[in-house]
């Protein structure tokens, strides 16, 4: 492998609080030097990132990759590509898969497949029960040993309370959180949005958001019954963030993430769609898109720290899912390649500083699940992306490298595009530099 100089970007790890214009030298997948100026060594390739931003690659605790099993939704060589195109050099996958990933097998089976076609490095996500159905616990301690960082039944909540009790046991002695899809199954079955003034107006039934909260009051007393690590996944209620905050501070081992759609939009687009029509299934989507007040909260809650990480969700569907009636629609929305155009969206309006988007796409996921992974740091892995936060861009789903094209940021403006992403010191995205 080619040597290789970043020159003259700023250097941003905010593990470290580094923030500083320097050159960056990769050799043999590792960072081996971060430097004012660094002199140029024969045969290396140079990457010119002056006026840009050089970071640690971003780390994805929760996104779709449909392999196996779901192929003509996502496959394991396109979700990564799409993964690599949006900066993201680590990406945690969910065991809802056909086999589902319910034991080491089919973690080790799964990682081997990834081995061979994925362009960024494949974490698994576990199932908590077998057959991701609800009835039994999987062998939970089986999984960790096979590679599972994290285990959970997402798309949907573990029904079981007593079940979740002991995954949350397991959790504390594992040392793998169990991640929740907050929601009471019971409340929001029929419900295709957010119910509030859009819903009635459009007349679709709701998903209230104390479907969310219950859920959540459900898991988080569970976790301090049993000292378990829990992890709330996509969070988009503020009822929701103000009892993680409230359990936070009272010593509970609880984290939580929010999609950038999430932070973004909020249940009007449903009323005008990307294209000014209603009922355009790309913004249908689970946990629905909520009002105004969820979205700031979990703005400030991400600020704060209180919620760790922006997580993408990326669902990929099947255009056959997507192209028909809104009740009938599958929900969920392509999001690895627009997640950090949504962020410095963000950025741009004043909502967010750079520091804190990249802390919430790096270290902040990292820690939650406690990988080697989010730093940019002399002597480590060189997984890094080289970034343009400025530049404007417009969203087109055709040109994505996931298979899946629906998003409610569809023909929208962007801002921050990612130039350059390394994996191991190897450039699997290269694009403007
Ligand atoms: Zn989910």
């Amino acid at each position: 492998m080619r040597p290789l100089r970043i020159v003259g970007g700023r250097v941003i790890d905010p593990a470290s609080g580094l923030d500083r214009v320097a050159d960056v030298r990769v050799r043999d997948g590792r960072v081996v030097a971060i430097e004012p100026s660094l002199p140029a060594v024969e045969d290396e390739l140079v990457l010119d990132a002056h006026g840009r931003v050089v970071a640690p690659g971003f780390v994805d605790l929760h996104c779709h990759l449909g392999e196996p099993g779901h192929e003509d939704r996502e496959t394991l060589a396109t979700g990564t590509r799409a993964a690599a195109a949006g900066g993201f050099t680590t990406v945690c996958c969910m065991g809802d898969t056909e086999p589902r990933l319910d034991c080491g097998a089919e973690l080790a089976a799964m990682q081997s497949r990834a081995a061979a076609t994925a362009v960024v490095r494949v974490r698994p996500i576990g199932c908590v029960t077998r057959g991701h159905d609800g009835a039994e616990l999987a062998e939970l301690a089986e999984l960790a040993e096979a590679g599972a960082v994290a285990f959970s039944d997402d798309a949907r909540p573990v029904r079981s309370s007593r079940l979740l009790r002991h995954a949350l046991a397991y959790s504390a002695m594992l040392g793998r959180p169990v991640v929740e899809h907050a929601v009471d199954p019971d409340l929001a079955n029929g419900g295709h949005m957010h119910e509030g003034r859009i819903a009635t107006w459009l007349g679709l039934p709701g998903i209230p958001a104390a479907a969310e909260e219950i859920a959540v009051a459900r898991a988080i007393a569970l976790a301090g019954l049993t000292g378990g690590r829990l992890h709330l996944a996509h969070l988009s209620s503020a009822g929701a963030v103000a009892q993680l905050r409230t359990a936070r501070a009272a010593g509970i081992a609880v984290t939580a993430e929010v999609t950038p759609l999430h932070l973004l939009l909020t249940h009007d687009v449903v009323a005008t769609g990307p294209w000014g029509a209603p009922y355009d299934t790309s913004t249908k989507l689970d946990p629905p898109l909520r009002g105004e007040d969820d979205v700031s909260a979990l703005r400030e809650a991400l600020i704060d720290g209180t919620i760790a990480a922006v997580a993408t969700d990326h669902r990929p569907q099947r255009s056959v899912d997507k192209d028909c009636e809104y009740a009938y629609a599958a929900p969920g929305a392509s999001a690895l390649e627009t997640a950090f155009g949504v962020l410095m969206e963000l950025v741009a309006a004043d909502v967010l500083s750079l520091p804190i988007a990249l802390r919430a796409l790096t270290c902040g996921p990292a820690r939650v699940f406690e990988l080697e992974a989010g730093r940019l740091d002399v002597g480590g892995t060189a997984d890094l992306v080289v970034l343009d936060p400025q530049a404007a861009w417009t969203v087109d789903p055709a040109s994505f490298h996931s298979r899946g094209r629906s998003t409610p940021l569809a023909g929208r403006s962007l801002r921050g595009q990612v130039l350059a992403t390394l994996v191991g010191g190897e450039i699997v995205h290269r694009e403007g530099i």
